[in-house]
Formats: C-alpha cells, sequence, structure tokens
C-alpha cells in the first residue's frame, strides 16, 4: 500500500525576519520536491531537488547565495542522507560548485565514503562536471569582509590594525542564519534528510558546522523519520542534535516533543540556538526553533505550499 508523500523545507533559524523573495523560492521549492514525490519518485531525490532550488537562487546562505569566510573564500558544506539502509554522503569546504547537495548524492552514491572535504571534494565535483560558479570578485571579497566587520563592531581602526584572525579572538557575535534543508516522505516510506550552507558570519578560514556531519545536522532512519537542523553549528555538534531527535522519535516520542526536549537540552546544556524540521516515519511532522525566527514551509499536496517564519517554540 503506498503512503501519502510529504515534504518539508527551511532557510535558516535566526533573527532576521524572511523576505519576500525567500517566501517565494521556498514556496516554489516545496511544490518541485512534492511534484515528484507525486509521481512516485523517492524521497532522496525530492529532497535533493527542492534544495538545488534554494541553492540556485542566490536568496539563501548556501550554494549560488553563501556567505564567505574570513579570508573571502567561499566555502560550503551539505549533507544528504536515505533512511532505507542509512546511506549517507556529504561534503565539507566545497568552493566553486553551484549545488553542493549534488556533490554529497554523488559521494552517497559513487564513492564508498561518507565525507569528502577541501580541494579533494572540489576536485571530486569537477570530476563528475556538476554545475560551476564563479568566485567571489575582490570587490565581493572586500564588502563582506567590511560588512562581517562592522556587524562584529569593530571601528575603522580597529579593521585596519588587526589581521582577520585577531579580529575573529576580539569579537565572537558570530550569526547563523539563512541555511537550508529538506525533508521528505515518500510513497514507500522512505525518509530522507538534507541540507547545505555556506556556514556563518565571521567564521575563520577552514571552519565546519553541522550541516555536513551526520548526525549532527542531518539524519534519517526509516525506523524513525528524517531531521534537518538549522542554527550555530558550534551548538548542534557537540548535542549531535539529529541522531538524538531521531533516537527519541524511534523510542515512540512525538516530533514536537522530540524537538521540544532536544532544543531545551541544547539551550541548557550548550546555550546553543537552532531550529529543526523533524519528520517522523507514520507522516506527523514537526517544525521548531528556539530563534526568533525560522523560515520554513511544508506540503502534502491539498491547497497551497504553506510558508512561515514562525513555528512552535
Ligand atoms: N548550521 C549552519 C552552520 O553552523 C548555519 C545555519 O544553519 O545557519 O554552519
Amino acid at each position: 500500500m503506498t503512503k501519502p508523500p510529504l515534504i518539508l523545507a527551511h532557510g535558516g533559524a535566526g533573527k532576521s525576519p524572511m523576505t519576500k523573495a525567500q517566501r517565494a523560492c521556498l514556496a516554489e521549492a516545496l511544490a518541485s520536491g512534492y511534484e515528484l514525490l507525486r509521481r512516485g519518485a523517492p524521497s532522496i531525490d525530492a529532497v535533493e531537488t527542492t534544495i538545488k532550488i534554494l541553492e540556485g537562487s542566490g536568496v539563501f546562505n548556501a550554494g549560488v547565495g553563501s556567505c564567505l569566510q574570513l579570508d573571502g573564500s567561499k566555502r560550503m558544506d551539505a549533507s544528504i542522507m536515505e533512511g532505507r539502509d542509512l546511506r549517507a554522503g556529504a561534503v565539507a569546504g566545497i568552493e566553486l560548485v553551484r549545488h553542493p547537495i549534488s556533490a554529497a548524492r554523488l559521494v552517497m552514491e559513487e564513492t564508498a565514503h561518507v565525507l569528502l572535504v577541501g580541494p579533494s571534494a572540489t576536485r571530486f565535483a569537477r570530476h563528475w562536471k556538476l554545475d560551476r560558479q564563479s568566485p567571489p570578485t575582490r570587490a565581493q571579497q572586500k564588502a563582506a569582509s567590511v560588512k562581517a566587520m562592522k556587524r562584529a563592531g569593530l571601528s575603522g581602526a580597529q579593521r585596519r590594525t588587526l589581521s582577520v584572525f585577531a579580529q575573529m579572538q576580539t569579537r565572537s557575535r558570530r550569526e547563523a542564519r539563512d541555511t537550508v534543508g529538506a525533508v521528505a516522505l515518500d510513497r514507500d516510506g522512505t525518509a530522507a534528510a538534507g541540507a547545505s550552507t555556506g556556514g556563518i558570519a565571521l567564521m575563520l578560514p577552514g571552519r565546519v558546522g553541522d550541516t555536513p556531519l551526520i548526525g549532527c545536522g542531518v539524519y534519517a532512519d526509516n525506523e524513525a523519520g528524517a531531521v534537518s537542523m538549522t542554527g550555530l553549528g558550534e551548538g548542534i555538534i557537540r548535542l549531535a542534535v539529529a541522531k538524538e531527535i531521531a533516537d527519541r522519535l524511534a523510542g515512540g516520542a512525538s516530533p514536537v516533543m522530540a524537538v521540544r526536549l532536544v532544543l531545551a537540552k541544547l539551550a541548557t546544556r550548550v546555550q546553543g540556538r537552532a531550529g529543526a524540521l523533524v519528520l517522523a516515519k507514520d507522516g506527523r511532522f514537526a517544525i521548531a526553533h528556539n530563534t526568533a525566527r525560522m523560515t520554513a514551509g511544508y506540503w502534502n499536496g491539498s491547497g497551497k505550499p504553506v510558508v512561515k517564519d514562525k513555528f512552535e517554540r
């Protein structure tokens, strides 16, 4: 017997309200992902397609719209996982690729590994002839570093006299925003999860967050469901949040209870701030955050995709 399919997607958790362009893009991405599920495609296809639309839009911090690290490079992270056989793939610190999520899927399907990093991940994507994006221009690099320093509250004189590394040490008002992710359940009852990001503001070159780490930023297991996280990776990693939520689902907790308990633990143990898409194997789901807002939505084919920037808190 086939099951009713469902897809959820997010565009990051943080303080800023969702823009009109983000709302439209998220609705389009959900509709495209759902259409695949409706036609009987596997959930992994729906998750990849949905995330590719968000990565290609330039209005989220992923793919084309990714933020730059403090040395002016755009290094991106992504991961994808399927719950039937617990297959997973991920890339970290990948450059010049338009769709890091597709590189992650290729790692899953074409290698015996789970995670490729840095220039080798970039070469891997080139080998598979994935669509490319141009490197940041000098002007973009300069604008990004001035913006980052201003956001950190550094004066012009401080900006001129301190190295980027010293500046990073000086202030640590790191901010996470506009990362993207999706989870889906297909007609066969297979769950899949994915996420893609350009990282956070004011990050040292080489910094990697939770997004490409299986069990931290994403998890999918047909015996539990699927989870995709967003928020400051440094906290999410330390609690392996996606796996902890999935374990609670497998133990019988509802998506709302599972995410509520784990976000509370994240806040009390490591002062963490995050948002989550949680989809249980039976189709119940929760979108929750302990940040002021979370841009996210869902669609099960009836009416129109629902997209908002505030959910259960
Ligand atoms: N989790 C991402 C990271 O830490 C950022 C985000 O979700 O906004 O790299």
